[in-house]
């Protein structure tokens, strides 16, 4: 089991430094350079990111916020979150991705972001907020409770986490093929049954207040915001 998921991650981390750099940056940018497919995610992922906005806006004041970005990617959330007045602290295991991200900040004049390399694993350290977007899709299904419960203890208020949902509806999908037939395919993909997710939250003090579901043909998110009790 360690053996495998250090494996997932190794490969993870190169995919991300290298074709998945160029193959996902392009597909969270608005570059006309995609395939159907490829355009069919991004609309799914700037849903599930809008949906992320809009809580967090109806919350009011972020001003003096913390919020922990684990799996950034090129910066999707963390910048339009700096954009709202939050103090943001983002990492990717890519070096491509993270760097990618503080291009795009400073690029914007963003100065309330800090972008840098982890493992999700690896990050320390007390935020209000803590958000993993359609990272956990990477994750090995035994891995998952624990980088849950990881994140929790990274959050003084809230974790905010998206991943597949392990339906019979997309288990059967990803079976034939359906799922995940561009991008995702040249690393491992993994659904997660949201009992799994929930349980470890619950563990961890964390009860769900809000949750959001996306779904386009090719991109799948289920979204669940959870307090600390
Ligand atoms: N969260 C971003 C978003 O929604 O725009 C990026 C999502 S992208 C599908 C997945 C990202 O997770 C990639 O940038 C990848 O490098 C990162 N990732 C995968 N495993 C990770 C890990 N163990 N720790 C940190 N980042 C990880």
């Amino acid at each position: 089991c360690l053996q495998s998921s250090v494996d997932d991650k190794t490969e993870v981390r190169e995919y991300f430094n290298t074709e998945g750099f160029n193959r996902w940056n392009k597909i969270y940018s608005e570059s006309d350079e995609v395939n159907s497919v490829q355009l069919d995610i991004r609309t799914g992922h700037d849903q599930t990111i809008q949906k992320i906005l809009n809580w967090v806006q109806a919350d009011g004041d972020n001003k003096g916020k913390t919020f922990c970005d684990c799996g950034c990617g090129v910066g999707s959330l963390a910048i339009p979150l700096a954009q709202m007045g939050a103090k943001i602290s983002a990492s990717d295991i890519s070096d491509s991705m993270a760097n990618e991200a503080a291009r795009r900040a400073k690029e914007m004049g963003i100065k309330n972001a800090k972008f840098y390399t982890s493992d999700l694993e690896s990050v320390t350290g007390k935020y209000n907020t803590v958000t993993c977007v359609d990272v956990a899709i990477h994750y090995p299904t035994e891995k998952m409770s624990e980088m849950v419960g990881h994140l929790c203890s990274l959050a003084q208020d809230r974790v905010i986490i998206s991943f597949a949902p392990k339906t019979w509806y997309y288990v059967f999908l990803k079976k034939i093929g359906e799922l995940f037939p561009g991008p995702s395919k040249t690393t491992r993909a993994y659904l997660h049954e949201e009992e799994v997710v929930r349980q470890a939250l619950s563990k961890a003090g964390f009860e769900v207040a809000r949750d959001e579901m996306t779904a386009t043909n090719f991109y799948f998110s289920r979204l669940l915001e959870a307090k600390r009790v």
